[in-house]
Parts: C-alpha cells; sequence; structure tokens
C-alpha cells in the first residue's frame, strides 16, 4: 500500500501541517510519497525531503498550481492516484478546497478531517462540532482524506528522501484574477504556539484592538477572535476560531470575553493549557477552563499586563 501526502507549504518550507499529516500516512503505510505542487517550489520541495519516514517528494509546477488553484491541484493529482491507495492532506483552507474536487475525479467519498487512523480503511473524525466521534470505514479502492493536524504529532526531521519532478496541469477553464493577503507580523493562528482571543464583550473594534494587541505583544501570541466579534467587526474574519473558523490547539490559549458557545469550543479545546476571563461565574468556558478569571476584563487584562512585566 502506499500514500500521497499533498504539502502545505509557503513556496519555501513545508508547513507544520505537513510534517503532522506525514504522521498521520505513516499510521496507513511505511510507503509514504509527499507531493509539493506550486510554482518556484523547489525550496518546500527540499524542506518536504528532509521529513522522516518519507520515501520520496514528488515537485508539480505550473502558474495554476502557483496559485493553489483547486483545479489545477485536482488535474496534477488525478493522473497520480493510480499508483496510490490513498491520498492525505492537511484539513486546511487549500486542501478542504481542492480534496473535494479529487475525490469527485476519483469517484470516492471524501473522508474529511480525520482525528485518528485506526486502520489503512477505518478513521475516526469528529461530527456535531466535535461533540462526538465518528469512525468510519470506508470501502472505496482509494482513499481521499484530510487530516485535522492538531490531532497529530508533527513527523520528526532527519530524512533525506529524493525529490522528483513530476507534470503540474494548469487549471483548463479557471483563471487566477488576483487575492488580497493579510500581512501580520504576529504568528500564523494555526501554528501559534499562543493565542489570545476576545468575543462580543470587547464591544467595538478599537477596543478589541487596545486590549488584545498588548497581550499578544506581551505573549507574543496570535490573535484570535469568536464569530461573534468577527461579525461584529471589532477582529476581521481570519482572527475567527471555532467550528466555522480555525480549529486551533496551542500551548495556551487565552479566551478574553467569550462565553464558550459549543461551536467556539469546537474550534480550541484541545488547547493544551486554557485561560478563560469572563465576568459571568457560569459561563461555559469555564467547563473546559484550566485556569478561570471571574473578572471584568477591564480591569483584569491591564493587571495581567502589569503582572507579566
Ligand atoms: C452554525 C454555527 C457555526 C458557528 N461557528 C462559530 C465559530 O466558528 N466560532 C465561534 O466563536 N462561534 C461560532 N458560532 C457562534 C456561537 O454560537 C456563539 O454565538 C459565539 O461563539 C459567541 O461569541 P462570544 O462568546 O464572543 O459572545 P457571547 O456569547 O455574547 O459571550 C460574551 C461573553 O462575554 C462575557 N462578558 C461580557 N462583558 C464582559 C466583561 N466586561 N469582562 C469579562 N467578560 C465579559 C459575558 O459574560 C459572555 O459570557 C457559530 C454558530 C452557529 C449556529
Amino acid at each position: 500500500m502506499a500514500v500521497l501526502v499533498i504539502a502545505d507549504h509557503d513556496g519555501s518550507t513545508v508547513r507544520d501541517t505537513t510534517n503532522k499529516t506525514v504522521t498521520a500516512a505513516l499510521g496507513l503505510s511505511s510507503d509514504v510519497d509527499v507531493l509539493v505542487v506550486g510554482q518556484g517550489a523547489q525550496a518546500a520541495a527540499d524542506s518536504a525531503a528532509r521529513i522522516a519516514g518519507v520515501r520520496k517528494v514528488l515537485l508539480a509546477e505550473s502558474a495554476g498550481l502557483g496559485h493553489g488553484l483547486a483545479e489545477a491541484v485536482e488535474a496534477t493529482v488525478a493522473p497520480l492516484a493510480a499508483d496510490y491507495d490513498a491520498i492525505l492532506t492537511p484539513a486546511s483552507t487549500d486542501g478542504k478546497n481542492f480534496a473535494p474536487r479529487i475525490a469527485a475525479k476519483l469517484d470516492v467519498a471524501p473522508i474529511s478531517d480525520i482525528v485518528e487512523v485506526v486502520s489503512a480503511d477505518t478513521f475516526v473524525r469528529p461530527i456535531y462540532a466535535g461533540n462526538a466521534l465518528e469512525t468510519v470505514q470506508s470501502s472505496d479502492a482509494k482513499k481521499v482524506i484530510t487530516v485535522r493536524p492538531t490531532a497529530f504529532n508533527a513527523a520528526a526531521e532527519g530524512g533525506s528522501a529524493p525529490v522528483e519532478s513530476v507534470a503540474g496541469a494548469d487549471a483548463p477553464r479557471t483563471a487566477f484574477v488576483s487575492e488580497e493577503m493579510v500581512k501580520s507580523d504576529r504568528p500564523e493562528l494555526g501554528a501559534a504556539k499562543i493565542i489570545v482571543s476576545g468575543g462580543r464583550a470587547l464591544g467595538s473594534a478599537e477596543e478589541f484592538h487596545a486590549v488584545m494587541e498588548p497581550l499578544a505583544d506581551k505573549l507574543g501570541a496570535a490573535i484570535g477572535a469568536s464569530r461573534a466579534a468577527v461579525d461584529a467587526g471589532y477582529a476581521p474574519n481570519d482572527y475567527q476560531v471555532g467550528q466555522t473558523g480555525k480549529v486551533v490547539a496551542p500551548q495556551l490559549y487565552v479566551a478574553v470575553g467569550i462565553s464558550g458557545a459549543i461551536q467556539h469550543l469546537a474550534g480550541m479545546k484541545d488547547s493544551k493549557t486554557i485561560v478563560a476571563i469572563n465576568k459571568d461565574p457560569d459561563a461555559p468556558i469555564f467547563q473546559v477552563a484550566d485556569y478561570g478569571l471571574v473578572a471584568d476584563y477591564k480591569t483584569a487584562v491591564p493587571e495581567l499586563l502589569a503582572a507579566l512585566g
């Protein structure tokens, strides 16, 4: 049995989520190849080659792949699929975009967001916003799977796999027009070791930034937000943590003025240490918090900043 992992990368290096997906893939088979798609992505392919346990790295390049077009990824992967029994990719924004398209092309059911590999055909995945775990067994000849990276440890560095070029397809009927990227010096939310997250309690965009940014700066943290804070315009969309936002599992998650609705918990309850500041002692966030502070954030956050020095 051979497994292909489609890498998540930034053009120069593979993201940690790729190492975690390799760990999941090694649970299916010891024959794991990594496919790097992009344009000018040789350095990313070289970094994939250093992941321990990887047999070989395939590098596919084209203009469409450089812009991450799902149609180009599917057209590149489909011809390679003949050599593989399973295709895995992180459940990132890109992976969630192209994996169903690849599955449709191969006429198999995609298996999304797995958190455990039970055997080569059986997987565990969360359902109902993480309130239940479902064990699914697939009888499809080829599996197309997205992997929840926070559920797996990252495969270590130390490999030296060969890198081989393969044909990179273009998107036949789709053209890249433009993209707007949010530039930030802060750590990326999905990869941050510390996240400070603000909720509806902050009351305005000005207050959100005035309270959350000094705290994030002090802790070297990424900033997250509840959906209520995002919907109210206090924070940008890409800050949202939860069922319909990002799923994170940092070492430390500090929730400020967030009630802890199940849809929010679905995105952060696997964090190693959770600190909650909320003035309502009955707020559900305290059920998952390791440290809970029943307090008004307006006094608690300045006190915390002062204590941090
Ligand atoms: C299909 C679906 C998907 C969803 N997806 C997501 C998702 O991905 N992410 C997400 O976050 N939500 C999601 N939601 C919304 C979710 O149900 C909640 O509405 C939302 O998480 C609430 O955000 P909040 O905790 O900031 O606001 P609230 O629930 O209004 O909580 C605000 C909290 O702040 C506290 N507070 C108020 N003033 C202060 C103060 N001065 N100091 C300290 N504490 C204070 C209050 O006690 C309260 O607990 C989804 C909902 C649906 C239906």
